[in-house]
């Protein structure tokens, strides 16, 4: 029984990991980012209503992604606990996912935080980026990118790591090393399959 959280910038692997995890402990990983896009392309009313809003990089209004994941921890796959990815993002998300958590009578066991090397990271995408033939996807492009997501989690993890929940990890290197680097950190907590 495990209610996980995992955060990293973009390009660290983050969603790899994320299904590795969820799949050694026997939880589901949840990433609000999929479901949304899942929704965009089977073109449903939830689709519609975020597709624009996923277009322009903003956020989706926390009712909406309130709802989603109150209605997708309510699903029986999710009763021995969950790992969410892209989620929560905001004050108010957080303070909605502790009352569902506090309506099951649990808590957040733990936040993983994947740390990378922002350069190493930025060199990587960039290299994709010009391979897959998306010329503007510029490193200065990648590197804003970077600097959003730092600006936009550090309030975040601030909170999480005043209630001594963060566990962090070093990011970088081979996928297989990365994962039992979490699970490490993870079982060091008791947390486990
Ligand atoms: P991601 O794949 O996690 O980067 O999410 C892709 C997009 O989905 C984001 O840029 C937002 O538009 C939307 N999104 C995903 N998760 C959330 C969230 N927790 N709150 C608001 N918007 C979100």
């Amino acid at each position: 029984m495990s209610n996980l959280l995992i955060v990293g910038p973009p390009g660290a692997g983050k969603g790899t990991q994320a299904a590795r995890i969820a799949e050694a402990l026997g939880i589901p990983a949840v990433s609000t980012g999929d479901i949304f896009r899942q929704n965009i392309k089977d073109q449903t009313e939830l689709g519609q209503r975020v597709s624009a809003i996923l277009d322009a990089g903003e956020y989706v209004p926390d009712s909406l992604t309130n709802e989603l994941i109150d209605d997708r921890l309510a699903q029986a796959d999710a009763e021995q606990g969950y790992l969410l990815d892209g989620y929560p993002r905001t004050a108010g998300q957080v303070e909605f996912l502790d009352g569902v958590n506090l309506r099951r009578g649990e808590q957040i066991d733990a936040v993983i935080r994947l740390v990378a090397d922002t350069d190493e990271v930025v060199r990587r995408l960039a290299a994709r980026a010009q391979e897959q033939g998306r010329s503007d996807d510029t490193e200065d492009v990648i590197r804003h990118r970077q600097e959003v997501y730092e600006r936009e989690t550090a309030p975040l993890i601030a909170i999480f790591a005043e209630r001594g929940l963060v566990v962090e990890v070093d990011g970088m290197g081979a996928v297989d090393d990365v994962t039992e680097r979490i699970l490490a950190g993870l079982a060091e907590r008791a947390i486990t399959a």
